[in-house]
């Protein structure tokens, strides 16, 4: 048995405990109680890993590119780059990615993956992953096609677990959908993203008619509307930024999980998701940092902060997004949005051993007076201590450098750059 004991313990689907431990035996949570353990962090927060709704660690290292360009322009850069890799590029990319995730206390990220790298990284850091492996297609048999060719690139361990990511509604069919749905594995895609896509999708015009040639054919209604016939609680749609009333309602009778990712939709200046009115209807939603490619890091605390700070300027209400709901938002949330909850999400008896600690010493926050807000507004990956997955540390602050995996990330950068 090990047992960690830190200033204040944060399960998340309990009240917070002063000085108290969490115990646990062959990965496996089985106390979580005041007292200290014989390992007691000072000043430090212990809260459940973080469970990343929305990534692509294979662009870790794909930041700034495109930066201020239109969303369909900011996406053919990111293509053209891509095109420079070979699947050995993607990999050591992907190590980056599972790298820095480990290094900002997330434990479990749900990662759309080009090339099957992220779930051989996750793997081999052991980071908890589902990996769902993209297709682009109209036609389901060339989805099918591409799905076998990348399957049989990764394999499933305690754990990565495989899934499949029919892209977008304007980069796959109905039916690829359909295919895909069709197999019993996750299924995540990306959901009213921009006006743009809409524009597209209703009408065939706007920016994304310029680049028509790798979209599929306009179905004649909005993006939510193209899917509602599969719409349903296996499928995670990323952003549901551009949802109305009507949307959000036909979205929450078929209990659709919903990855929020407001740093990305905020820098591609495609606008804020409606929040308050999604947890309004019901629907699970669960936070996610998307990638380097939009967004400037997998810092989850600058997530958190992104997702209050937009919450409550979108609703002019402080009391929009507390400190505590973001946090739900980026553990035992997303891990209802995953389907996870049975095993992780927070801390209790039962539930895998997936850990952060966040020190707060020397920060304003210190002395902590109400963890929760301590962990959102004055945490970061500088202040994470130590990073547990299935009960094993798999960071530890000053220990654990990944300096080869950083190097032989960059050179990749340096060669999509020359
Ligand atoms: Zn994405």
């Amino acid at each position: 048995m090990t047992a960690l004991s830190a200033d204040w313990v944060l399960p998340l689907d309990g009240p917070p405990l002063r000085e108290a431990h969490v115990t646990w035996e062959d990965g496996v949570i089985v106390e979580v109680a005041p007292g200290r353990a014989e390992r007691h962090l000072d000043d430090a927060v212990l809260l459940p890993g973080f469970v990343n709704a929305h990534s692509h660690l294979e662009y870790s290292v794909y930041a700034g590119f495109g930066d201020g360009l239109p969303f369909s322009a900011w996406l053919g850069t990111h293509i053209t780059r891509k095109r420079k890799l070979v699947y050995d590029d993607m990999l050591v990319i992907a190590r980056r990615g599972a790298a820095d995730s480990l290094g900002s206390g997330i434990t479990t990220t749900a990662d759309y993956s080009f090339s099957g790298a992220s779930a051989v990284a996750a793997a081999e850091l052991g980071l908890r992953a589902i990996v769902y492996l993209e297709v682009f297609a109209g036609d389901p048999g060339v989805a099918e096609g591409q799905f076998e060719a990348t399957r049989e690139r990764v394999a499933e361990t305690d754990l990565v677990r495989i899934g499949i990511s029919p892209h977008a509604p304007y980069t796959c069919s109905v039916e690829v959908y359909r295919w895909c749905l069709s197999l019993g594995i996750p299924v995540g895609t990306h959901l009213a993203e921009n006006g743009s896509e809409n524009e597209w999708l209703e009408h065939g015009t706007g920016p994304m008619a310029a680049n028509s040639a790798i979209f599929v054919a306009p179905s004649g209604k909005r993006a939510v509307a193209t899917l509602a016939d599969i719409l349903c609680p296996e499928l995670l749609c990323a952003h549901c930024v551009e949802v109305d009333a009507g949307e959000i309602a036909l979205l929450a009778e078929h209990d659709v999980p919903i990855a929020h990712c407001p740093r990305s939709n905020a820098l591609l200046g495609c606008g804020a998701a409606p929040l308050a009115e999604l947890l309004a209807a019901g629907l699970r939603v669960g936070l996610g940092t998307d990638s380097p490619a939009s967004t400037p890091s997998f810092d989850i605390f600058e997530e958190l902060r992104a997702a209050v700070y937009i919450a409550r300027a979108r609703e002019r209400r402080p009391d929009a997004l507390t400190a505590e709901a973001a946090l739900r938002l980026a553990t035992i949330d997303a891990a209802r949005a995953l389907s996870l909850e049975a095993s992780i999400g927070s801390l209790s008896p039962g539930k895998q051993a997936d850990l952060t600690a966040v020190s707060l010493a020397e920060s304003p926050y210190h002395p902590i007076e109400d963890p929760a807000a301590a962990v959102v507004f004055g945490g970061s990956p500088d202040r994470v201590l130590e990073t547990i997955v299935n009960g094993q540390t798999r960071y530890r602050q000053g220990e654990t450098a990944w300096q080869e995996v950083r190097s032989t990330a960059s050179a990749a950068r340096r060669q999509m750059l020359a």
